[in-house]
């Protein structure tokens, strides 16, 4: 089986599969896997939220959510971290974090499990193309062709590029005959004309986000602010 991306989806993916009796190669574009996870949380990590419920999603499928959150329980996600070895800790609002407040100890774990659990890390190997020629799917990557019987896309979103995001995994979908629906940033950075915003970096408000469109009322939401820029995992939404 190969598993193409190895950020936390394919990780846990891989160490699932391996540990259920598959013999799994994981493709990584980066020179190391997990880079998203570094970055997550402001460095620490916001693992998962204790109180995770639909009215948290916003989605023109609520139903979907549903469904989706109906196989997920907070005891079950604990008790994987706690198997590896990843003890956490419940921050404000019942969200979670690495005991360590590092996402770096999240990374290790993830790593050392999988090749614990034998599944092999090949980084540096960008997949380029696939096709599937019978029951056999044909990979074509920087280091060169590869085969597999079952193969797991989990090459992420094209979210901070820098990191790898990508739209690879959305094309490689399409290719074997998957629809895509239209999809949204959900967490985005306000840019704003007012010069006072500089210099409150770091500062976080308790406030009031109103939406306008064209002059428009559209929606209004109580939020913390976190200046200059909302990319903060203390955002309520993350859940
Ligand atoms: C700044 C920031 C802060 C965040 N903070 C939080 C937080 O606190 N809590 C939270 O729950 N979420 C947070 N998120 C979101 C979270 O990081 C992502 O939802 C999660 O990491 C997505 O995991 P993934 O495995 O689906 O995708 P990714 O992490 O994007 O992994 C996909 C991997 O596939 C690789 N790849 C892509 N294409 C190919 C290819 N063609 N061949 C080989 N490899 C490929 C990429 O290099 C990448 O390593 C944050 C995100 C950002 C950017």
């Amino acid at each position: 089986m190969i598993i193409i991306g190895g950020g936390a989806s394919g990780l846990i993916a891989a160490i699932t599969a391996a540990k259920a009796g598959q013999s799994v190669t994981l493709l990584e574009q980066n020179s190391k896997i997990g880079k998203k996870i570094l970055v997550s949380g402001n460095g620490k990590c916001n693992i998962d939220n204790k109180f995770i419920s639909t009215d948290r999603f916003h989605s023109q499928n609520p139903d979907f959510i549903k469904e989706v959150l109906e196989g997920y329980d907070f005891e079950i996600v604990k008790k994987f971290f706690t198997s590896i070895g990843l003890e956490l800790i419940e921050g404000k609002e019942g969200k979670m974090f690495p005991m360590s407040l590092q996402a770096s100890s999240v990374v290790e774990l993830l790593e050392y499990e999988a090749k614990r659990a034998g599944v092999q890390i090949v980084c540096n190997c960008a997949v380029n193309g696939i096709a599937k020629e019978g029951d056999t799917f044909k990979l074509e990557t920087t280091e060169g062709t590869r085969t597999c019987k079952k193969l797991l896309i989990a090459s992420g979103s094209p979210a901070a590029p820098q990191l790898g995001g990508s739209n690879s995994g959305y094309a490689f979908a399409t290719k074997m005959g998957h629809s895509l629906i239209a999809r949204y940033p959900s967490l985005v950075q306000l840019r704003s004309d007012e010069n006072w915003v500089k210099s409150c970096a770091g500062v976080k408000v308790a406030g009031l986000a109103k939406l306008y469109a064209n002059g428009e009322y559209i929606t209004e939401k109580k939020v913390i602010f976190s200046l200059p820029t909302m990319a903060s995992a203390d955002l309520p939404s993350w859940t």
